[in-house]
């Protein structure tokens, strides 16, 4: 049985005979007075104009005109060099060195192994290189989700699950990967969160980000920890470098274009490393690096400069976080927050408009009950009745009707919050790219740094900036407003795919204790 369209109708099917007969729902309706449906129609039209005023403020609020983004990159420039004086760093930007002494060249031969331990997933991988001419020969990984007690329990709870998803990956190696015989395999470690290093394979938590809070880690050597939990389970393999994924991916990055000089994380959280001349970093004691560069880590998720465009929303959810008043800007910009602000906001709507008919759908009041991944769906919907986002706010909030005016709103939150994000990560790229004298705005170029042949290579990877098509474009479309027309030619933003894993991997090779080349 269903119910018919325009005419009131019912359908019943009475073996092939289908009869018409009037309903009687649609007969009650009929009798609804016409002052009350006048008034049922006012009333939908007002809360529709409350909602446009709130949307309109919210717009307001989270406005990046070129003038604000000119202002926030030039504080994340003044903050880089800040934390490059002082030991740990400025107040919000810890400019950590790395100790990372060879970027990959591409001469790296034979058997690695990573493990990637990011903000929603971890992976393990191996691969295989063959040098200069085969360059990457085989590569396999796994991606394990992080069981969520993990990531507020133990030290030893955690790195017993990573070593053990470790060695049941290494048991599995065979056809196409070679380990050397008489050598130990060894491992990059990918550790995306604040580590003070004290060498290129040791470093001390300096505190957790990302839902992340595993208090007894903090303060000790990580890879310790990590290589206890290997022998815990006999494994033979040793790490070789412990590197943030920021650098991962730079090395990723070098490992095919030389001129990759940036290495930028866009997944559940946000974070950026660049290429800085030695001598530039005030606060380093030890002898300098032979190269004269050091890669430095700047931690800028915890960023923060009086023109970043706050709301409500953010406020809320710094609040309610597990690390309040920290990471201003990973909370701005990071996958992991975005569906949560634009819910919020949605919801905000919903409880002073009415938007959904002020049906007071219990999921979207629920703190993270819309994901990142949703909020890029429903922004890339074109189609005419934006039926896309209607099915995800069925599936997602269980809102089961929605006018196309309350689809545009959910669309246009998404679009103002996405390009927010996007437009303040590209300014933190332009506060960099100004910081190494790459940003055109002087004429001494590179400022000492080598490889200058006039290109600019920012290697971004991490989940929000692989998938999201339309954050990639506000990012581009952002870079070039804020650059002249010649720099902005020069700054190439490319995808390292999964360069947290590979050039990982690619960085235990260039720190291999057997040399790069056999
Ligand atoms: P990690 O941050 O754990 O290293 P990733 O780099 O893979 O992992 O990033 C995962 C994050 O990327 C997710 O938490 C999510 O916020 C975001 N993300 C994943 N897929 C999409 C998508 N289709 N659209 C937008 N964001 C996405
Ligand atoms: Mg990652």
């Amino acid at each position: 049985m269903a119910i018919g369209g325009a005419l009131g109708c019912m359908s019943m099917s009475y073996g092939n005979t289908t009869v018409c007969v009037k309903s009687a729902v649609v007969v009650r309706s009929r009798r609804v007075p016409q002052w009350r449906a006048q008034s049922i129609a006012q009333q939908k039209s007002k809360s529709n104009q409350t909602a446009q005023i709130l949307l309109s403020e919210f717009r307001q609020a989270s406005a990046t005109p070129l003038q604000r983004l000119r202002q926030v990159s030039d504080d994340m420039t003044a903050e880089m060099h800040a934390g490059l004086l002082s030991e740990g760093g400025s107040q919000q930007l810890k400019m950590l060195p790395t100790y990372v002494e060879h970027l990959p060249t591409g001469d790296e031969e034979g058997l690695f192994y990573a493990v990637d331990l990011g903000g929603t997933n971890f992976r393990v991988l191996r691969v295989q290189l063959g040098g200069k001419e085969k360059r990457i020969m085989n590569q396999e990984y796994q991606e394990v989700a992080i069981p969520p007690e993990l990531m507020l329990g133990t030290s030893k709870e955690l790195f017993d699950f990573i070593a053990k998803t470790l060695a049941d990956f290494v048991a599995t190696e065979g056809e196409g990967f070679d380990a050397h015989s008489g050598h130990i395999r060894e491992l990059g470690f990918a550790f995306s969160f604040p580590v003070l290093q004290t060498s290129v394979k040791s470093g001390i938590v300096i505190h957790w980000t990302k839902g992340f809070k595993i208090d007894d880690a903090v303060g000790k050597d990580i890879v310790a920890a990590f290589e206890e939990a290997i022998g815990r389970k006999g494994d033979h393999i040793r790490v070789a470098a412990l590197v943030n994924d920021t650098v991962g991916t730079l090395a990723r990055g070098r490992f095919w274009n030389e001129d990759t000089m940036l290495g930028v994380i866009l997944g559940t959280g946000t974070n950026a490393c660049y290429v800085e001349r030695a001598d530039a970093v005030a606060k380093w004691r030890d002898p300098p690096p032979k190269s004269g560069e050091m890669i430095i880590n700047l931690e800028w998720g915890n960023f923060r400069s009086p023109h970043l465009p706050r709301t409500f929303a953010d406020e809320e959810v710094d609040v309610e976080s597990v690390n309040p008043g920290d990471q201003w800007f990973e909370k701005m910009v990071g996958g992991m927050y975005l569906g949560e602000i634009v819910r919020r906001v949605l919801a905000k709507i919903a409880q002073e408009a009415g938007l959904f008919g002020g049906s007071s759908s219990p999921k979207l009041f629920e703190p993270f009950s819309l994901s990142t991944p949703y909020v890029s769906k429903m922004h890339s919907d074109e189609s005419a009745e934006l039926t896309e986002v209607a099915k995800i706010l069925e599936d997602v909030f269980e809102i089961q009707s929605t006018t196309f005016q309350e689809r545009k709103i959910v669309h246009d939150v998404c679009d103002i919050l996405a390009e927010r994000g996007a437009r303040l990560a590209a300014a933190g790229i332009v506060g960099i790219l100004k910081k190494i004298g790459r940003d055109g705005s002087t004429t001494n170029g590179s400022q000492g740094l080598k490889n200058s042949n006039g290109k600019t290579v920012v290697a971004m990877d991490g989940g929000l900036y692989e998938h999201y098509a339309q954050f990639r474009a506000y990012m581009q479309a952002a870079i070039e407003e804020m650059l002249s027309e010649t720099a902005a030619k020069s700054v190439v933003l490319e995808l390292s795919k999964d360069g947290s894993g590979i050039g990982t991997a690619l960085l235990a090779a260039s720190h291999s204790q057997y040399g790069t080349v056999f």
